[in-house]
């Protein structure tokens, strides 16, 4: 008998309000490097990644918003087919966490419940931060929601968040 490898695609959005680091992100993750000025592409910006997880193939697609968060119109077709998302907000931006349930609202309002997961970033500007790493763990879990500290500066966690969603999507869909 001929076994073939079949591989699970994973439509992954990631949003929340601009500089939190969503571009970096998913930059560091799919081609493992940070930097300063990332120049945003305007349109429609997605990378692949392909992982395995004990023997199962995914191929994960990352969407980013390419800070059009703004845009309604553009972002509508940015969630078109979602399966998982991650929300991003930020220790240096307080307006990035008030933020973070109208994310995930207009998330459910788009293409409703997927898996989601909440990621708080620049946690290597944590000391004397906005946002601290209690008001993080208290939203998530007021939101019922897995929850990742990042630095994408220090790569600190960042693969985590990935691994996380491709190994939680059996599960949940
Ligand atoms: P986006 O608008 O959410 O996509 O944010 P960007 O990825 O464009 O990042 C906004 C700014 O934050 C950029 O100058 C990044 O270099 C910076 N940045 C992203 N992640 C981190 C981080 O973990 N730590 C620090 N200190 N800066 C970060």
């Amino acid at each position: 008998m001929i076994e073939e490898d079949f591989e699970v695609c994973i439509k992954v959005i990631i949003v929340g309000n601009g500089a939190v680091g969503k571009s970096s992100m998913i930059q560091r993750y799919c081609k493992g490097f940070f930097t300063k000025n990332y120049k945003k592409t305007i349109g429609v910006d997605f990378l692949e990644k392909e992982i395995e997880i004990e023997e199962d193939l995914f191929r994960l697609m990352l969407w980013d918003t390419a800070g059009q968060e703004e845009y309604d119109a553009i972002t509508k077709s940015y969630y078109r087919g979602a399966q998982a998302c991650i929300i991003v907000f930020s220790t240096v931006d307080s307006d990035s966490f008030e933020a973070v349930p109208i994310w995930n609202q207009k998330v459910i309002d788009e293409v409703g419940h997927v898996n989601t997961v909440l990621v708080l970033n620049k946690m290597d500007l944590i000391r004397g931060a906005l946002v601290t790493e209690l008001d993080a763990d208290n939203l998530a879990k007021k939101m019922n929601m897995k929850l990742f500290k990042t630095s994408v500066k220090n790569n600190e966690n960042v693969n985590d968040i990935f691994t996380y969603l491709a190994q939680s999507h059996m599960q949940f869909s």
